[in-house]
């Protein structure tokens, strides 16, 4: 294929158009290169595509102003991400097709069933929904996962079919739909209906399979191999196209869906592609200024603290935080600096910090009483009324 084709270009539209002028402008085109306004045209079934490609991106004003800043380079990871390895069909914008059929039902009134016609397989396979949940590092750096689940498969002893072989159904003749005439003061109104004995297929299976016990499908165990993105959060969802539970005697299976949990990581937090840290420094590091380590993703990390630094100082260590599974872009790792606080004063660290206050308020501490400031304060409490 040649190179794409800028999106704005696609929609007809300027780059500075309304989010209902996108609007418009995809539903004009999708009407006008829908594939059952073209039949049999490859070139509107290409344009089609684009069109809803496009209209993908631009209307997500986060995806817009991705691509209005990297064009298509933003996206380009998920058509040669090389994750075709599993015989399965990764989709990163798990509505791109699935909003078809209410693309259909918008434009022309028709339910996603209307449309199989007479010539009806059986349904569509239901999705299934799977949730596995990852470690906060296999979240960060990419995971390949096994996910087992239970499915429907089409029956291996009658592939599908229910029975040994298939025999017209006596209800509908074989033509999957049932006609009522009706006659009325005007004339005689035709009504026809899809065939409830057959579903529509206009046979049915005879001599019922024991296997299946003429459902045509039996419940199997299933193994998928998928591998899951560096980068991605709670709530990041794959689909992979067909391997849903089976259709119904021969219709097409449903997907899977794996929905991705991520447990919190042990000190590092997270928000977007961006890690947070709290560093705790004392009082003297802040003063004098340090060299610190600071624990990463992967490894330790050295900072320069200077001195006089301040107490909610941010430190950024940039491209060491989280990649964005979709564009690759690194998050920062951000260093918060705070003050710790000793656990409890007591010795030379007591004098010293007794002298410090000395120095600072040019009076000494007063220790007539019972010793140091501090026994005074816990003084102060236990004995309030003192
Ligand atoms: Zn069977
Ligand atoms: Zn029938």
């Amino acid at each position: 294929m040649s190179a794409k084709r800028d999106y704005y270009e696609v929609l007809g539209l300027g780059r500075n158009a309304t989010q209902e002028e996108i609007k418009k402008a995809y539903r004009r085109l999708a009407r006008q290169y829908h594939p059952d306004m073209n039949p049999g045209s490859k070139e509107a079934a290409e344009k089609f595509k684009e069109i809803n490609e496009a209209y993908q991106i631009l209307s997500d004003p986060e995806k817009r102003s991705m691509y209005d800043r990297f064009g298509h380079g933003a996206f380009s990871g998920q058509t040669q991400g090389g994750y075709g390895g599993f015989g399965s069909d990764f989709d990163w914008f798990g509505d791109l097709s699935s909003g078809f059929g209410d693309i259909f039902d918008f434009f022309f009134g028709t339910s996603s069933q209307g449309r199989k016609g007479r010539n009806a397989r059986g349904a569509r396979g239901q999705d299934i929904k799977v949730e596995v949940t990852l470690e906060f590092e296999e979240a960060a750096f990419g995971v390949e996962k096994e996910v087992v689940f239970e499915r429907t498969e089409v029956c291996p002893e009658c592939q599908g079919v229910g029975g040994k072989k298939k025999a017209t159904c006596s209800h509908c003749g074989g033509s999957g739909e049932v006609r009522h005439t009706q006659t009325s003061f005007f004339g005689s109104i035709v009504t026809s209906r899809t065939c409830s004995y057959c579903q529509g297929r206009g046979w049915v299976p005879e001599d019922t399979c024991s296997h299946c016990r003429g459902m045509g499908r039996v419940k199997r165990e299933r193994r998928v191999k998928v591998r899951i993105p560096a980068g991605v959060d709670n709530g990041y969802k794959l689909r992979i196209t067909g391997e849903g539970e089976a259709g119904e005697y021969g219709g097409v299976p449903g997907d899977l869906y794996i929905f991705v949990k991520v447990k919190p990581h042990r000190f590092l937090e997270r928000k977007g592609a961006d890690l947070y840290y709290t560093l705790l420094l004392s009082y003297s590091q802040l003063v004098l200024g340090d060299e610190v380590e600071v624990p990463t993703l992967r490894g330790t990390e050295k900072i320069h603290v200077p001195p006089l630094t301040e107490s909610d100082t941010v430190f950024r260590l940039r491209g060491r935080g989280l990649p964005d599974p979709q564009t690759g872009f690194r998050g920062d790792q951000i260093v918060r600096v705070k003050l710790r606080m000793p656990h409890q004063v007591s010795g030379e660290y007591r004098q010293l910090l007794e002298k410090l206050w000395e120095m600072e308020r040019g009076t000494p501490a007063q220790k007539n009483k019972s010793g140091g400031i501090f026994e005074r304060l816990k003084e102060a409490f236990t004995h309030p009324e003192e």
